[in-house]
């Protein structure tokens, strides 16, 4: 009763995230067997059956091992999806010394520097030029913690 209550919650939350339905839905199974293993391991060493309860305490920790080793995977794998391609920015800025107005917009095909800009300059209606190409870096996203 227990292990298909879990196994349906798996599959609940599982469908919010794609990546590795399969391998959390699995995951949760192996660590519920691991959690019965235990359990079992503990009622047999108090029935005195020693020997038994070590075999059970063995699966279980094995099991529980194994899991774990399939989440910091999981999470391993969570984590390099994560990391998307850093957008390039292209910085635009006024010709018109007196405005030196500053626009910064997504790269686009056929961006140089120094390519002068068929659009105006929307404060004074200047030329425009792309003074900076640049690939935005996402300082704060950076996690270390696997
Ligand atoms: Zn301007």
């Amino acid at each position: 009763m227990r292990l298909n209550k879990m196994a349906q919650q798996t599959q609940q939350s599982g469908q919010s995230n794609k990546i590795g339905n399969y391998l959390l839905l699995i995951v949760f199974v192996v660590l519920a067997l691991s959690v019965v293993a235990l359990f079992v391991a503990v009622e047999t060493y108090f029935i005195g059956d020693i020997i038994a309860a070590g075999i059970f305490a063995g699966i279980g920790g094995i099991a529980l091992a194994i899991c774990l080793f399939l989440l910091y995977q999981y999470r391993r794998q969570a984590t390099e999806v994560k990391i998307d391609i850093p957008k390039v920015m292209t910085t635009i800025e006024c010709q018109n010394k007196g405005c030196a107005n500053k626009t910064i917009r997504e790269f686009q095909r056929g961006d140089y520097i120094f390519k002068d800009l068929d659009v105006a300059c929307p404060k004074c209606g200047g030329k425009q030029m792309i003074t900076a190409i640049y690939k935005e870096v996402k300082v704060k996203e950076k996690t270390y913690s696997v």
